[in-house]
């Protein structure tokens, strides 16, 4: 598993990223990552994939009571996303800038969502929103021992 133990050194430095289906559908996934890289995170590990319902429905259980929990499940397991570890100093704060607010019509001008976001719900990226959540999500899709990071 992708423990606090053996990365403790990571906590604080990374976070979890998932461009989401209605991005990678639109092919705005190269476009999404350059930003990202430019931005100055460190890619440490990437995959694309598709999420089952039950992964969605762990993945975003803290929504359950929302009115819109099942659109929102529906929505994460319709097609291919790409999740990643990114690395970067206070990665966390840095990446929610980056992306902007989660309702694109409040997200500031050249953030990821207010570029290629749909709408509230289809809104292109996830960001975790903190250090603790950061890990726990990594964890949760990188469930590995270790891995090589710069
Ligand atoms: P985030 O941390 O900015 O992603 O926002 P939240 O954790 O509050 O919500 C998780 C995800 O649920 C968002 O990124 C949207 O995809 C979706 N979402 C949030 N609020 C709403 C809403 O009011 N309506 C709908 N349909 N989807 C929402």
């Amino acid at each position: 598993m992708f423990s606090f133990k053996k990365n403790y050194n990571l906590f604080g430095k990374i976070t979890l990223s998932i461009i989401k289906p209605d991005a990678v559908e639109k092919g705005y996934s190269i476009s999404i990552l350059s930003k990202i890289i430019d931005a100055g995170f460190h890619i440490i590990a990437l995959k694309m994939m598709e999420l089952s319902k039950k992964s969605a429905f762990i993945f975003y259980e803290e929504h359950k009571e929302k009115y819109f929990f099942d659109s929102l499940i529906e929505f994460m397991s319709s097609g291919p996303i790409i999740s990643s570890i990114l690395k970067k100093e206070n990665a966390v704060k840095d990446f929610r800038i980056l992306i902007g607010d989660t309702n694109p019509i409040n997200a500031k001008k050249g953030t990821i969502r207010n570029l290629y976001a749909t709408s509230l719900e289809k809104n292109a990226i996830h960001g975790s929103d903190s250090n603790k959540n950061a890990f726990k999500e990594c964890q949760f899709f990188f469930p590995i021992e270790k891995f090589y990071y710069k």
